[in-house]
């Protein structure tokens, strides 16, 4: 089986919205291009005492309807193919939701695992300096992505304020709280994501109590999420990492998970060391080991794949037994997949929705900044649920009369709101 890369999916998705919206071929060239693409090499000292180098990347895919935003990620498989697509989704995204931002994206080929934390900083320093002219609070909005953290963002700041000679917290978001970064921002992935899920459960008069949850991915968007469900009395049954899954029938508590992954360096070492696992213990807890792969295709109400893209495929969404799909990751599904997810009445959220939080949070972090005045976290929670639920409302409406997935309908609702941004700058 031969899978298309992140870029190919993202045009694929794109043809089948101009489909519906009878596109001209100009109006769908702009919406296939970037507009900038920067890539660059970052070198430090490692603390071996060698040179290190490494591929930057940001791309700057659209500011039709404002400055670019999008966060960054350091990983061994981020390349220019990848980023332009999560450039590309950042834009759709930012529309999803209203908020007046364009899409970029950017990332750093690196496996932070392996590197000390004086290495990723010396990174996260070399990817500014890399960058500098061309980001900025009224240019491109950088945040935090995949392996990349509050504290990064802080020292990236610190390198563009050191560059730029001046204060400026609103060039970056998901800082820390002491240097500006907004409450809420934490959980805002995965909360947004709840306000969604919660919605569509109301509408088709379901009720949490006892419904079975899978989630791929440990990090901030699976364990926040992971977390909420658990409060609101939803049952969560499979949780993994990059290792491997979890999987408890009866329901597992994710807090004391991540408390031992913290403690044992991951979640198959809670009950294994290399392949040898603790027997007892595993029947103790009612857990059984899995793959990451079988845990997508567990029997579960609702699978969130909160991880990396392109899980879902054609060879494994077939297997998939949840009804309700939250994709808290960047294109989890790929578009063959989507095909027969909608076949089986599979009902997907898709990504540019369901973790629209993050970056909705974001831009209430830049808002705050600018103006220098911070709101409480109950004033970020309900202005985040108001536009989580109008955007989600949006989409439902407009997917029930075209009879079309959430996806398209969203893709289709947000290219005309791109493009009428387009017109009126006289670029279309
Ligand atoms: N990386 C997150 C996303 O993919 C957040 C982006 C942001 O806050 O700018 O949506």
């Amino acid at each position: 089986m031969s899978q298309k890369n992140p870029f190919q999916n993202y045009l694929e998705i794109l043809e089948n919205a101009s489909k519906i919206l009878g596109l001209s071929s100009k109006e769908l060239k702009i919406l296939q291009t970037p507009n900038r693409i920067l890539e660059k090499e970052i070198s430090i000292i490692g603390d071996d005492t060698h040179e290190k180098k490494f591929k930057a990347y940001r791309v700057q895919f659209s500011n039709a309807r404002g400055p670019y935003k999008g966060g960054i990620r350091f990983h061994p498989e981020a390349d220019i193919e990848e980023v332009k697509a999560l450039a590309a989704l950042m834009s759709i995204k930012c529309a999803v939701v209203n908020i007046p931002l364009g899409g970029g994206k950017g990332g750093v080929q690196c496996n932070p695992k392996i590197l000390s934390d004086r290495e990723i900083s010396e990174i996260s320093r070399g990817w500014v300096r890399a960058m500098a002219d061309f980001v900025g609070p009224e240019k491109d909005i950088p945040a935090p992505d995949v392996y990349t953290n509050p504290e990064i963002m802080g020292i990236m700041m610190d390198e563009f304020e050191k560059i730029h000679g001046k204060s400026a917290p609103g060039f970056i978001t998901g800082k820390p709280l002491a240097l500006g970064g907004s409450l809420g921002r934490g959980t805002a992935t995965a909360q947004g994501g709840v306000y969604v899920l919660e919605e569509l459960i109301k509408i088709q008069n379901g009720t949490p109590e006892g419904m079975k949850v899978a989630i791929q991915g440990f990090g901030n968007a699976g364990l926040h999420v992971a977390n909420i469900l658990h409060s609101l009395g939803y049952k969560i049954v499979g949780v993994s990492d990059s290792h491997g899954a979890l999987y408890a029938p009866n329901g597992l508590d994710p807090q004391q998970i991540a408390t031992q992954k913290h403690e044992k360096g991951g979640l198959h070492h809670i009950y294994c060391e290399g392949n040898i696992c603790d027997a007892k213990k595993l029947m103790a807890d009612g857990v059984q080991i899995m793959t990451n792969e079988e845990l997508l295709e567990c029997e579960c109400d609702i699978l969130i794949p909160a991880a990396l893209d392109r899980q879902i495929h054609e060879g494994n969404a077939g297997n998939i037994k949840a009804k309700i799909i939250l994709e808290l990751a960047n294109g989890p599904t790929t578009p063959e997949a989507d095909v027969i997810l909608e076949e089986k009445g599979i009902l997907v959220i898709p990504d540019v929705l369901a973790n629209a939080g993050g970056v909705t949070v974001s831009y209430f972090e830049w808002v705050q900044n600018l103006a220098n005045y911070y709101w409480t976290e109950e004033e970020v929670k309900e202005k985040l649920k108001k536009i989580m639920l109008s955007a989600f409302h949006d989409i439902v409406e407009f997917a029930q009369i075209q009879k079309i997935s959430y996806r398209k309908a969203a893709f289709v609702l947000v290219v005309r709101r791109i493009l009428e941004a387009l017109k009126f700058r006289g670029r279309v």
